[in-house]
């Protein structure tokens, strides 16, 4: 893959930070934006700034035209069988709140149980917490072994018919494991249960066809796949979403509305109430093209190759032990050293330019899960090369030195 060429497409990428060329190893917890992405915006401000499906004047049209563009690509990008099944939400933690206070009030009661897994962020956790607490519903907790990974026997044995819900995390955000969701899934959907996946990790990293693992609910975040923050995809099959209450009132999810009676709208308006992010969603459309322009297969080949080689170069530091070594991983490190705090090695490290996350990556209960208060994270993204590894691997033998 033609990195270099890559990397020039990102502007941010030529800075310095404390001095140092800017290492960005956060992908996890943001992607940086290719210079498309940017100008889609500003493009949009500065030529067809409009509010979208009311007007009927030349910059509402083509802004609507735009908007439900995006639609389109999002449909494309996750293989979804029609675009009404695309919901545009603010992101993955929008998306998984708007199933839980749907399709979870309408179809989750008293003694019904729903089944997350060890390694779930909070917001796969804790809007399931909110839905159960309110209707005396049951959360059960697929287990993760020492790898990192799920532990699939107990889960099969958690499914019942009891089970309305399986939601899980596609791709770990904390350990990069990727879990065996059409086994997940079809073992679900046995037990008559329906299945939401996380897709915050893996739509960025892997391919992804929703009718292919048949998974009844996918979410992710426009912010992790090279796009702009506050907005995001929630793919529905389309009979769920239809039979769903809706979430949000309030104009474009109308009909018809009188003091008696409301109509609502068709899918997907139904669930997208009030002006959306008209900006942000045009700009996203920017970023999947990117994304299937460049190419799926290479991209995961070049993060493969990245993943192999700082998981080798960082094993052989002494002191340093990697949190998750799942057979199935993608595109990031979690690591702890002997007797250094993550944070204290996370503040030297910036101070040479290399951005990593520390901390518990928003999986405080995995955390517990291994003994520890949180991890130093590295996580790759396309344009990453093997020399910002090598400068990570030196700089983390300094901060060691400097700290022990
Ligand atoms: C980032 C992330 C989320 C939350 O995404 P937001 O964009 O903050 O809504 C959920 N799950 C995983 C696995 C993530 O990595």
């Amino acid at each position: 893959m033609a990195t270099l060429d890559l990397r020039q497409q990102f502007p941010i990428l030529n800075r310095m930070v404390k001095g140092k060329p800017l290492v960005y190893f956060d992908n996890a917890a943001t992607a940086q934006k290719p210079q498309r992405v940017i100008d889609a915006l500003t493009h949009y401000y500065t030529h067809y700034n409009a509010n979208i499906h009311r007007g009927i004047h030349t910059l509402a049209e083509e802004a609507t035209a735009a908007y439900e563009a995006a639609r389109h690509t999002a449909q494309e990008f996750i293989g979804a069988a029609a675009p009404e099944e695309i919901i545009f939400t603010r992101g993955t933690t929008e998306g998984i709140n708007l199933v839980a206070y749907t399709w979870g009030r309408q179809n989750v009661g008293a003694g019904d149980e729903i089944i997350i897994s060890g390694m779930e962020h909070h917001s796969n956790i804790v809007p399931w917490q909110i839905l159960c607490e309110e209707k005396g519903a049951i959360l059960k907790v697929i287990p993760v072994n020492d790898n990192g990974e799920l532990a699939m026997d107990v889960y099969r044995s958690l499914l019942s018919n009891k089970t309305k819900l399986v939601s899980v995390v596609h791709v770990s955000n904390s350990l990069g494991t990727v879990n065996p969701v059409k086994e997940i899934i079809d073992a679900a959907h046995r037990a008559g249960a329906r299945v939401l996946l996380d897709g915050a990790q893996s739509a960025v990293h892997m391919d992804i066809d929703v009718q292919a693992i048949n998974c009844d609910f996918f979410a992710f975040s426009g912010h992790k796949v090279y796009g702009p923050t506050g907005v995001g995809v929630l793919y529905g099959k389309k009979e769920l979403l239809e039979s769903m209450p809706v979430f949000q009132g309030g104009g474009e999810m109308i009909k018809e509305v009188t003091f008696e009676k409301t109509i609502y709208n068709d899918l997907p308006y139904k669930y997208e109430a009030g002006t959306p992010n008209i900006a942000d969603t045009i700009a996203l459309k920017a970023a999947l093209d990117f994304i299937s322009e460049t190419g799926k297969q290479q991209i995961r080949d070049h993060e493969n190759e990245l993943l192999a080689y700082a998981t080798a170069q960082l094993q052989a530091i002494p002191g340093l032990t990697i949190i998750g070594n799942a057979k199935e991983k993608v595109s990031l490190v979690s690591f702890i050293i002997k007797d250094i705090h993550p944070q204290d090695v996370g503040v030297l490290l910036d101070n040479q330019g290399i951005a990593v996350r520390t901390g518990h990556h928003c999986t405080q209960p995995l955390m517990a899960r291994f003994g520890i208060p949180g991890t130093i994270r590295a996580s790759f993204a396309l344009y990453n090369q093997k020399e910002e590894i090598d400068a990570l691997v030196t700089s983390l033998h300094k901060t060691i030195k400097m700290l022990l």
